[in-house]
């Protein structure tokens, strides 16, 4: 009977849940609005391979410089996208212009972020596929990102989307991949391209000796499933040359270059061209 009370009595409240709650609905509301003033924006950041150094292909990330706000860091704006169901009109406005910007690059393969709640959306992959054709890119140019979580939530649904996104020629990488409780198995149970060993595992290059053998045991498994290695985060020369001779495939992180501009793009590739012309 005490424990039937306890279950029914409601949460005890406090004035901080009010203002969470008002300061939630605020933010929401700049977004909605963000969205239609044109406030976000994309920057790209290169992913070389090992073997060259050759910029092969650009991850889109999403901006949001808002004049009140300042800069709004992108996994906060995820996060209320996804929970207001903003995350639609967030994840066209960045496909689209991925699709806009694509015709620049047509030897780069162009990475975009999908959240759980976009690859949800039962709409997803036939937009997805509408949009493509609108802006005349070919899948094959488009690699799209997810986590575990995205695939474990509801693991069937998520398998056949991207057997789906497979089909029409899409590839697919599992991002932040050895920070969540089953990165192995979500190996197992989809159709995946590319895996993309979380920072985390890059920056204790070094200084942990278990970071090189946990990438190493990474790379084995990723070999077992003929997967290919993306190492993120990656800001020194030091674990650059640790991730080559860990035989991952591509880097990506500062030491490269930081996320830019599709302006100054442009002229970082052609120095970067100039560069391995010179090698
Ligand atoms: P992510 O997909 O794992 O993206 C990599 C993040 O690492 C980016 O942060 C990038 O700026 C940062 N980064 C790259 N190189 C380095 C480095 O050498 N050192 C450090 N410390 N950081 C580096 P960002 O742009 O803040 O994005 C954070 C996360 O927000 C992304 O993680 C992704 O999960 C999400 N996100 C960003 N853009 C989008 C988007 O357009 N759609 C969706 N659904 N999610 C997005
Ligand atoms: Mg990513
Ligand atoms: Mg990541
Ligand atoms: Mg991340």
């Amino acid at each position: 009977q005490a424990k039937q009370e306890q279950r029914l009595s409601p949460v005890a409240y406090t004035p901080s849940m009010e203002t969470d709650a008002l300061a939630r609905k605020q933010f929401e509301a700049k977004l909605r609005n963000a969205i239609e003033a044109g406030e976000l924006h994309i920057v790209y950041q290169p992913i070389a391979s090992t073997i060259d150094m050759r910029v092969c292909g650009l991850e889109a990330l999403v901006r949001w410089h808002s004049p009140e706000l300042g800069d709004v860091p992108p996994q906060k704006l995820i996060a209320v996208a996804e929970e207001s169901g903003l995350i639609r009109s967030v994840g066209d406005f960045v496909l689209n212009r991925v699709c806009e910007d694509s015709w620049r690059w047509p030897n780069l393969k162009l990475s975009v972020n999908v959240s759980p709640a976009q690859l949800r959306d039962v709409a997803f992959v036939s937009r997805f596929r509408t949009m493509l054709r609108k802006h005349g890119v070919t899948p094959g140019q488009i690699e799209i990102e997810l986590t575990e979580t995205v695939l474990l939530k509801d693991p069937a649904p998520a398998a056949r989307k991207l057997e789906q996104l497979r089909n029409l020629g899409i590839t697919v990488a599992l991002d932040d991949f050895g920070t969540g409780f089953s990165s192995i198995s979500s190996l197992r149970a989809f159709p995946l391209d590319r895996l993309k060993i979380d920072r985390s595992f890059v920056q204790d290059l070094g200084t942990d000796p278990d970071a090189a053998t946990l990438i190493q045991s990474f790379v084995a498994v990723a070999r077992a499933k003929r997967l290919s290695v993306v190492c993120e985060g990656v800001e020194t020369e030091t674990q650059a040359e640790m991730i080559r001779l860990l035989d991952c495939d591509f880097i990506q992180g500062y030491l490269l270059a930081r996320p830019m501009r599709v302006e100054q793009m442009a002229e970082f590739l052609a120095g970067e061209e100039l560069r391995t012309e010179a090698v």
